[in-house]
């Protein structure tokens, strides 16, 4: 499956967006943002401190200003990516910034200006021109799904059913790594359909959502893009790359506050930042280099990315800014963690046929259509020559030859046999009911053969249009390289595009070879240090008090920057303290419920029910019946059971092998020796009638006997212990039986 195992440092390109009306009504403040292109820098001016304060300054591989247009940033970043990915390499784009510093607008832009289209439209237009001109011998298949992670939750955004369906989870294979179960996939077989895609999700993340801006600035949007490409090899063989491509449009990364809330308030104000912190610890440890523990499975973005960031892709990061005095906070957070994912490093390498493959099952599945219909097509050719009255004989060197033209001729032949079929059939209807020799009975029998058989043959009929239609669909799905999908293919497109292509390139290698120069202009310093006069020790030692001047600045400025990085590491601490603070409380107040007003076998009988589900990393109670043994336990009746219409005891069940009497063989009572004992004086004395009744009571003589405890026999005689009567009962049943 690899290929080419070497490794690349993730891109990272930063993206400032003009000053908005409301920011430049707030006078000539403005802008904090100042960017060198040709440097590929980003210089930032912090307004609260005094001019002599020296300005941060960061390097990045690209850097596009206020008036850079979407179509520079996709020719000069993007495209090597598609490329790849159309290659068989797995590729990610996410876009990072604060809120309103335009994620979208880079991302998706504005679909109707071709001038302000952004990433995704441009990608599509890329994926399918490419497939267009691509050579005939190339099969391809494009699949599209798109999700969102809201609140820490997985939905999937083409399901219709998108507002009420539970969240899905995510899964891991080694074939394909993480990946979100029962997804929805669409095969898409042209950009009008893979965009009708988008806007479908797209819609559906605004009906979910009550006040789009807040929402969308909470979740993240992950548009995937699945290229499956089949080839023939040098073997021969057809095999398959398969290149994924994550589109990502992250949340906003300003901070949210989280303090002074509770409650379900409190769990979601965490729930908000989990993904986005998760993402900033991850992008720490993996460009610390030293940490061995990569946090990936703390949240659901971590986990679906765990390939982008330091695995098997290619990966783009655009950092969005403001150009806002107001945010210089955020700006500088924004720019702190776009360097340091700079050193993140990843291992891309080309995916050659994964078993998951889902262009191999198409091809193996029309192939298998396509044997069917051949099958019932000859079979319908044999029998019209049989009608013909021509022996069939297929000359089997034919076979391979003009199988094109064959098929053809064989699919027309089926239908003229059809049609023949039907004529004949008619004919013979009408010479039947023409008959006038015949009885009524055997031409109601002859009509109805008929009718029969013409039903036969139009079922066949649908059958094979039915077979066909599936057929033609499914072919339908795989792309063909060199067919014309888009129109706008011709040559001069194509000169302009690659040329655009070619100054791309120059220019980044321009940026390159500028940074590297910057680098190697003070090493080189040094080297010059031969000096023949005076005057020119005197340059040389002036250089020299430059060099150290200027590094004297860069340590000042490393100060300040580690002033800073723990300033703001106190100011999170604190943070993350007063949370936890919160959340203890929390803990402390449910603890009291539970120990107060949950009895305490209550209490156990929960927690022995409860297992920790660590792909969900969650607390789950476990089914009161295992699921395995759901269906089987439910059914079958209680042993005891088994053969009477209820539970009954051994007691019982001995009463009836006894042939007692029937009406009590099924009743679980005990015998009770007490109701032998003859009633005391004064109770006869006072009710004469009732003891005489008592005697002659039908019972007198059963077996089985009901206990009389309504009965007020005197203490010294009463056994109420029940343990006592069980026991007795055992002993005593073969005695009452008799
Ligand atoms: P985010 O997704 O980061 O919250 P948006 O993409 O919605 O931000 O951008 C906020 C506003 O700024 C939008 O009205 C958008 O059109 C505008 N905008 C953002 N970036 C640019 C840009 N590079 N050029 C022009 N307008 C931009
Ligand atoms: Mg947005």
């Amino acid at each position: 499956m690899s290929k080419n195992k070497s490794s690349e440092s993730v891109k990272v390109v930063v993206r400032c967006r003009p000053l908005n009306r409301k920011e430049e009504s707030n006078g000539p403040a403005g802008g904090i943002v100042q960017m060198d292109l040709r440097l590929g820098q980003v210089i930032l001016r912090n307004p609260r401190a005094p001019a002599s304060d020296p300005q941060k300054t960061f390097t990045f591989d690209a850097v596009y200003d206020a008036s850079s247009k979407q179509r520079d940033l996709y020719d000069e970043s993007v495209r090597p990516l598609i490329d790849s990915v159309l290659a068989g390499f797995n590729g990610t784009i996410f876009a990072y910034g604060q809120t309103g510093t335009g994620k979208t607008y880079t991302m998706q832009g504005a679909w109707m200006d071709p001038e302000k289209r952004g990433v995704i439209p441009n990608a599509f237009d890329h994926i399918f021109t490419h497939i267009s001109r691509s050579q005939s011998d190339k099969q391809y298949l494009v699949r599209a799904s798109y999700l969102e992670i809201y609140l820490e939750e997985v939905r999937d955004l083409l399901d219709p059913k998108h507002g009420s369906a539970r969240a899905l989870e995510l899964r891991e294979s080694p074939e394909s790594g993480v990946y979100v179960r029962d997804l929805t996939s669409c095969v898409c077989k042209s950009i009008k359909e893979i965009e009708e895609v988008m806007n479908m999700g797209n819609q559906a993340r605004a009906v979910g959502a009550t006040d789009m801006n807040e929402h969308s600035s909470r979740s993240h949007a992950l548009f995937l893009i699945t290229v499956e490409c089949s080839q023939p090899g040098p073997d021969g063989r057809k095999h398959i790359r398969v290149g994924r491509l994550n589109l990502v449009d992250l949340a906003g990364s300003e901070r949210q506050a989280k303090t002074g809330v509770q409650g379900e308030r409190l769990k979601e104000a965490a729930k908000i930042n989990l993904s986005l912190s998760a993402l900033g610890n991850v992008i720490s440890a993996l460009a610390d280099g030293r940490s061995s523990h990569v946090p990936y499975r703390d949240s659901k973005l971590t986990r679906l990315l765990q390939d982008s960031l330091g695995g098997n892709a290619k990966t783009v990061m655009v950092a969005t800014l403001g150009p806002s005095s107001l945010h210089y906070d955020e700006t500088l957070t924004t720019l702190r963690y776009a360097n340091r994912a700079k050193n993140i490093q990843n291992q891309p390498r080309v995916n050659e046929d994964p078993k998951d493959a889902l262009l191999r099952e198409f091809q193996m599945e029309i192939a298998r259509l396509r044997a069917q219909l051949n099958h019932r097509k000859w079979r319908s050719k044999q029998k019209k020559e049989q009608v013909d009255g021509e022996a069939w004989e297929r000359d089997e060197d034919e076979e391979s030859e003009g199988e094109e033209e064959e098929e053809e001729v064989v699919e027309k032949d089926a239908e003229e046999y059809v049609k023949l079929e039907e004529q004949r059939l008619e004919m013979e209807k009408e010479a039947i009911k023409g008959d006038q020799f015949m009885l009524a009975e055997e031409k109601q029998r002859l009509l109805g053969e008929k009718e029969r058989m013409m039903g036969d043959l139009r079922k066949e009929q649908e059958a094979t249009a039915q077979l066909t239609a599936k057929y033609k669909a499914m072919e339908s799905k795989l792309l063909v390289g060199g067919k014309n999908i888009i129109d706008h293919t011709n040559e001069q497109q194509k000169m302009l595009e690659m040329k655009r292509q070619e100054i791309a390139e120059q220019s980044r290698n321009e940026r390159e070879i500028q940074q590297q120069m910057l680098v190697q202009d003070d090493e080189t310093l040094e080297l010059r240090e031969t000096f023949t006069s005076l005057q020119q020790e005197v340059e040389a030692k002036t250089k020299k008090l430059k060099k150290y001047l200027k590094l004297y600045a860069k340590l000042q400025c490393i100060k300040a920057e580690i002033k800073d990085v723990n300033d703001e590491h106190v100011r999170s601490r604190q943070e993350l303290e007063q949370t936890q603070n919160e959340l203890t409380r929390e803990l402390k107040f449910k603890y009291l419920i539970i120990e107060n007003f949950i009895p305490p076998e209550e209490k156990n009988k929960i927690m022995n029910r409860l297992t920790f589900d660590p792909e969900e990393d969650q607390w789950k109670f476990q089914p009161l019946v295992p699921a395995e043994r759901k269906s089987s336990q439910m059914k079958k009746r209680p042993t005891s059971a088994v053969g009477y219409k209820r539970p009954i005891s051994q007691y019982a069940r001995v009463a009836i092998a006894m042939g007692a009497h029937s009406r009590y063989r099924a009743e679980n009572i005990m015998f009770l020796e007490l109701d032998m004992t003859p009633p005391n004086t004064a109770t006869l004395e006072a009710e004469p009638n009732q003891s005489h009744s008592l005697d002659n009571s039908p019972n007198k003589d059963r077996g089985v006997r009901k206990s009389r405890s309504w009965c007020q026999t005197p203490k010294s005689l009463t056994s109420s212990s029940s343990n006592v009567s069980l026991a007795a009962c055992h002993t005593a049943t073969p005695m009452a039986a008799q």
